[in-house]
């Protein structure tokens, strides 16, 4: 991995570089951020750089035999640490039992949670953790000579999942052997060790700019610049977010919409039904990311209506959409009880509500809301 593989976060691999070149890269590092911010890619694009031989100021060379082996997660000098189950009885649970699995799921999956991991090592049903005996193989492989003569890098996924065994590691955090590197990447860091924590250098990385995940989804995933922009702008800074949104929307939603307020405003209630219907057959992040959809367009129209001329950062024939409604005059408080009719639904949907019944239920409170009546509670 690439700093350049790491969607956006510009500023701090920037601040790593620089780091590196003053010699006052810190060896034990904490790189905290929001899931779907790039912590784990990070960490290991560092790993790669750390280790390069042929680096450059901007970036490990990608080319050479360190940097080829470490893509691959394969360098006998890149320690690699993450929550685990136990793999056979009788077998210590350390992480190097499913090494191949997480080669595997990290070349499919970069930006994936602990969760999906789990499901991919199918374990979803037991608690991943981090076990003394890792942290002793840890100990026992970091005080180990290198095996290529370069540097050694441990990349610590989700310290989180250490419990009071991590403190076996303290002593290796607060004096590594010489060239020795540790990378811890986290999301929570009020769920790490106390001791752990204030003995390693944070890192911290703010969502992403929508702009970065528009880029990304179009360079990456060939998504045309519209539904780049719709799904960016809804993830609001995870690369994990955005695919998913990315993935679950391949029919056009803006027609849905369309359709959603014709029905509102026209009284049409046998498309609101069919709507209704339609979307409760969708998977439950389809139906998610299209009500957060809406909530974004009418956020815009409220912003719209009070920033008087100012342009709304939409694609074009959204933004349009959006002036329409602002034409319409709609007091902003129909917005706002719309807004937190739909923000509720996808609440419950969230829960696994049943999904029929909230849809249909939203569509009848919002149809309420634009025709002026009462709720009936
Ligand atoms: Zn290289």
């Amino acid at each position: 991995m690439r700093f350049g593989d790491v969607v956006g976060q510009q500023e701090t691999k920037q601040g790593l570089i620089r780091m590196w070149e003053h010699n006052q890269l810190p060896h034990a590092i904490l790189i905290t951020g929001a899931e779907g911010t790039g912590g784990l890619p990070l960490g290991l694009a560092l790993a790669q750089y750390i280790m390069c031989e042929h680096r450059t100021e901007t970036d490990s060379c990608g080319v050479c035999a360190n940097c080829t082996k470490i893509t691959r997660l394969e360098h006998a000098d890149l320690h690699l640490s993450f929550p685990s189950t136990k793999w056979k009885e009788r077998h210590p649970t350390v992480s190097r039992n499913y090494i191949r699995e997480f080669r595997e799921f990290v070349k499919q999956t970069p930006y994936g949670t602990v969760y999906e991991w789990l499901q991919f090592i199918e374990a979803e049903n037991k608690q991943g953790n981090l076990s003394a005996d890792e942290c002793n193989e840890i100990l026992e492989r970091l005080n180990l000579k290198t095996y290529e003569g370069g540097s050694k890098v441990l990349v610590m996924w989700r310290p989180e999942y250490l419990g009071k065994e991590g403190n076996k590691l303290l002593k290796m955090i607060e004096e590594p052997p010489a060239n020795t590197f540790l990378i811890f990447v986290a999301e929570q860091p009020e769920d790490i060790l106390a001791t752990i924590r204030s003995r390693t250098q944070t890192i911290k990385l703010p969502p992403l700019k929508t702009n970065d995940i528009a880029d990304a989804l179009i360079r990456r995933s060939g998504t045309d610049t519209l539904q780049a922009a719709r799904v960016a702008a809804l993830a609001m800074g995870s690369y994990n977010r955005a695919l998913e949104y990315n993935h679950s929307t391949e029919n056009d939603l803006f027609e849905d919409v369309r359709k959603l307020f014709n029905g509102l405003y026209k009284n049409n209630g046998v498309d609101l039904t069919s709507l209704s219907e339609d979307w409760s057959k969708k998977g439950r992040e389809q139906q998610k990311f299209a009500l957060l959809y809406v909530v974004h367009l009418l956020e815009n129209a409220l912003r719209h209506t009070y920033l008087g001329n100012q342009p709304v950062n939409l694609p074009q024939v959204e933004a349009d959409f959006v002036s329409k409604l602002v034409a319409m005059h709609i007091e902003a408080e129909s917005i706002a009880a719309m807004v937190d009719t739909i923000t509720n639904t996808i609440y419950y949907i969230e829960r696994n509500a049943h999904q029929k019944t909230q849809m249909l239920a939203m569509m009848i409170r919002l149809h309420y809301i634009v025709q002026r009546k009462e709720i009936p509670v």
